[in-house]
C-alpha cells in the first residue's frame, strides 16, 4: 500500500478560509523551503518559481513537524484546527 493510499483513508474536515497554519515569509531560500518540503509527511509544501512558499493546509496531519522546522520565521502561526475541523484518522 502506497503512502498516498494510506493518507487517502483519512478524513479531513476543512475549516474553509480559516487556515490553522500561516506561513511567514514572502520569499524563502530554496534550502529553507526544502526542509519543509521534505519533512511534511502530507507533502503540503512547495516552492513557487518566484521563491515564495506554496502551502495548502487542507490535508494537514497535524504532526507538528513544520511547527518545529519553521521556527525562524518560515511559519508565522501554527495552531490546531478549531473544534471538529481537521484530520480524523481512520486507523488511529
Ligand atoms: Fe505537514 Fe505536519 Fe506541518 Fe501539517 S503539521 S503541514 S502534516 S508538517
Amino acid at each position: 500500500v502506497s503512502i498516498e493510499e494510506k493518507l487517502g483513508v483519512n478524513k479531513f474536515i476543512l475549516d474553509e478560509g480559516n487556515p490553522h497554519i500561516i506561513t511567514g515569509k514572502d520569499t524563502v531560500e530554496e534550502a529553507e523551503a526544502q526542509k519543509l518540503i521534505k519533512a511534511c509527511p502530507a507533502g503540503l509544501y512547495g516552492l513557487n518559481s518566484d521563491n515564495s512558499l506554496r502551502f495548502d493546509y487542507a490535508g494537514c496531519l497535524e504532526c507538528g513537524t513544520c511547527r518545529v522546522l519553521g521556527k525562524k520565521g518560515l511559519i508565522r502561526e501554527w495552531n490546531y484546527p478549531q473544534g471538529s475541523y481537521g484530520v480524523a484518522y481512520r486507523y488511529g
